[in-house]
């Protein structure tokens, strides 16, 4: 049933009605649903054209007060850029600026990628109805090609951040880490522990802790699959992607994930889209497994072995699997 074919793009719906303005939100309690599931729909295709892509670092950083004193906060920048430049193939530089505010919203922004915590009218604006909970909002401008043309991110001024681990603050460079992930174009991930998991919480809460410098194995193939691997990088990339069959014209909610059938490591994932295909790339050659999950409010979820596949270097492989009836 498995088998190697030439790369292929998989067609993925397109739902968005309009091009312009996206915006990723960060909650502590939960992530906005109704934004969530447009990037969702986009699938993860918004992505700058070329890997090179210049952040302006507002002067802000340097006296805000929502920032322990006495932080580590250009080394906390500094790494949150390293942490994808390190393995993927783009090139984020930061250069220092005098602007403080965030582009008003609309289709087109102002031109420069910035990265802000002030707290001007324009970007307390930016958190009106939602200051208590988020930690920072990302807006990607687009073209209608898809191409990511700007991208700002403004933590919220509101809101505390560390680097030492302060309980009941936001440690500052898990959430750049986070949020120049949605400034590359990647959505969240349902990976649990992964950079791109849809909740970041404040240190304490839920014991949870922040991790340090480090994307997931998910992280990782989902922003190769987006930018490719770094040059010196030989076994990447490879390309999973696959069919669902089931009765019904419905749409369902269903997850895929694909582990290193040796480890158990997840290393990518995706939703399934409207024509039933799922596409899971920038992963390393070997062998893996591939499950599915549906999520259906107030049932339990459902989970299926969808089987095992082997992909060869820089190649794609197929499964198609039928996936069992809705319960
Ligand atoms: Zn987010």
């Amino acid at each position: 049933m498995n088998r190697f074919v030439p790369a292929f793009s998989l067609i993925l719906a397109l739902t968005a009605a309009a091009f312009g303005g996206l915006v990723a939100s960060e909650s502590s309690e939960g992530n906005s649903a109704k934004q969530e599931q447009r990037s969702k729909d986009l699938g993860q295709r918004l992505r700058w054209k070329d890997g090179s892509i210049r952040i302006a670092v507002s002067d802000s950083f340097e006296s805000s007060t929502n920032i322990k004193f006495g932080s580590d906060v250009s080394g906390a920048i500094e790494r949150s850029l390293a942490a994808w430049r390190s393995v993927s193939a783009v090139d984020l530089v930061s250069v220092s600026s005098e602007r403080d505010s965030v582009s008003p919203s609309g289709n087109a922004g102002d031109g420069v990628s910035l990265l802000t915590i002030a707290g001007t009218s324009e970007n307390v604006l930016f958190f009106a109805g939602a200051a208590d909970l988020l930690s920072a909002k990302t807006r990607v401008f687009y073209n209608r090609r898809g191409q990511i043309t700007e991208a700002d991110i403004v933590l919220n001024p509101f809101a505390q951040f560390s680097t030492d681990g302060t309980y009941g603050t936001f440690d500052l460079e898990a959430t750049l880490r986070h949020e120049i992930g949605h400034l590359l174009g990647l959505t969240h991930s349902e990976v649990a522990g992964s950079t791109m998991y849809a909740s970041v919480t404040r240190i304490g809460a839920l014991g949870s802790r922040p991790v340090r410098g480090l994307l997931s194995a998910d992280d990782v193939s989902t922003v190769r699959a987006l930018y490719g691997s770094p040059e010196d990088e030989e076994r990447c990339c490879s390309v999973i992607t696959g069919r669902l069959t089931f009765s019904g014209k419905a749409h369902r909610d269903i997850s895929i994930w694909v582990q290193e059938k040796v480890s158990g490591r997840v290393v990518g994932s995706a939703k399934l889209a409207r024509n039933r295909s799922f596409k899971i790339a920038g992963l390393y050659s070997g062998d893996y497994e591939v499950y599915a999950n549906e999520n259906s409010p107030g049932k339990a979820s459902q989970t299926q072995f969808l089987g095992e596949v082997t992909v060869a270097e820089r190649k794609s492989s197929v499964i198609v699997s039928r996936f069992a009836k809705r319960r």
